[in-house]
């Protein structure tokens, strides 16, 4: 079964639900109850590629992606 993360905006805490890939969109609700809560990335293994390009130290650059990094 696919785990989902969940934020709380309410409170600021994050969490993660197992449920079935029908529920993905439905709203989760925090451990301390609040309803105002945004859907993370998942970190399950979705079929296909991800593609995961955070820069690491910040900048944003245009050079990586050009090919001058290596
Ligand atoms: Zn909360």
């Amino acid at each position: 079964m696919p785990r989902y993360e969940f934020r709380c905006r309410a409170c600021g805490d994050t969490f993660e639900v197992d449920r079935p890939m029908s529920g993905a969109t439905e709203p989760a609700r925090c451990p301390e109850g609040h309803d105002d809560t945004v859907k993370l990335l998942t970190t399950a293994g979705m079929a296909g590629r991800v593609q995961v390009s955070a820069p690491a130290g910040g900048g944003g650059g245009g050079c990586c992606g050009g090919g001058c990094c290596g």
